[in-house]
């Protein structure tokens, strides 16, 4: 009757530690879920260079707006090129 009491003690703790082992890869995978989505929304537009093909972002890029539409350079030299071919 002893050693089914220490098995029963001994169930009891494994138990008790697989349940905390579940618990925390649960809430593991519930916190990496959001952060991965969010990392995707976040990725920042990227816009070509028509002159040397550099892609830059148009918040840090040089603009010039002809015939309508917009285009972005990486350098005041891009752009004075872009505008003399024209
Ligand atoms: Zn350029």
């Amino acid at each position: 009757m002893l050693r089914f009491a220490l098995l029963a003690l001994l169930f009891m703790l494994v138990a008790r530690g697989f349940w905390r082992l579940v618990g925390g890869v649960l809430e593991a995978a519930r916190g990496t879920q959001p952060g991965h989505g969010g990392a995707a929304t976040q990725a920042v537009k990227l816009v070509r260079d028509p002159v040397c093909g550099t892609y830059v972002t148009p918040r840090a890029a040089l603009s010039l707006t002809a015939a309508g539409s917009t285009h972005y350079f990486c350098s005041e030299e891009c752009r004075t090129k872009f505008s003399g071919t024209r």
